[in-house]
């Protein structure tokens, strides 16, 4: 788990770009370019975000030459499995909690929302397993 890490802009807008190319990242010179920087200023901006742990840089062969291939170790968050939740519109929210009136481990709620995102998952995993049995 990282702390909180305050990126310069340069830093930022590659980590973005390298985010955008998930688990097969890019080459540190596709990426020197889309950013429009040398390859010396690139290379700064790859070891801070290597020294931070949030790229790994791969030793590749590519183009006749040895190279490096920048890879995100910063995955997006997917908020849409909590999109549903009722806590959020919940009127009891300021008082739900461990030294609250209302607590998440006896709320009818939750446990039916948790239910039916049990169910929806069920389904889907059963969908894709038929699928590829007809494959
Ligand atoms: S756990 Fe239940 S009571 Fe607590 S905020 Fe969520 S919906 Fe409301």
């Amino acid at each position: 788990m990282h702390d909180y890490v305050k990126l310069g802009r340069l830093e930022e807008r590659a980590l973005k770009l390298l985010l955008k190319h998930g688990e097969k990242g890019l080459l540190q010179s596709e990426l020197w370019h889309l950013l429009g920087i040398t390859s010396r200023d690139g290379s700064r901006v790859a070891i801070k975000l290597e020294k931070r742990g949030l790229v790994k840089r791969v030793r590749e062969f590519a183009n006749d030459r040895w190279t490096m291939r920048l890879i995100s170790q910063v995955k997006l968050l997917d908020l849409s499995i909590i999109r549903d939740a009722p806590c959020p519109a919940c009127p009891y929210n300021d008082s739900c909690g461990p030294s609250g009136s209302y607590s998440p481990t006896e709320c009818v709620l939750i446990e039916s929302w948790l239910l039916t995102l049990a169910e929806s998952r069920a389904k889907k995993e059963e969908t894709t397993v038929q699928t590829a049995l007809k494959a």
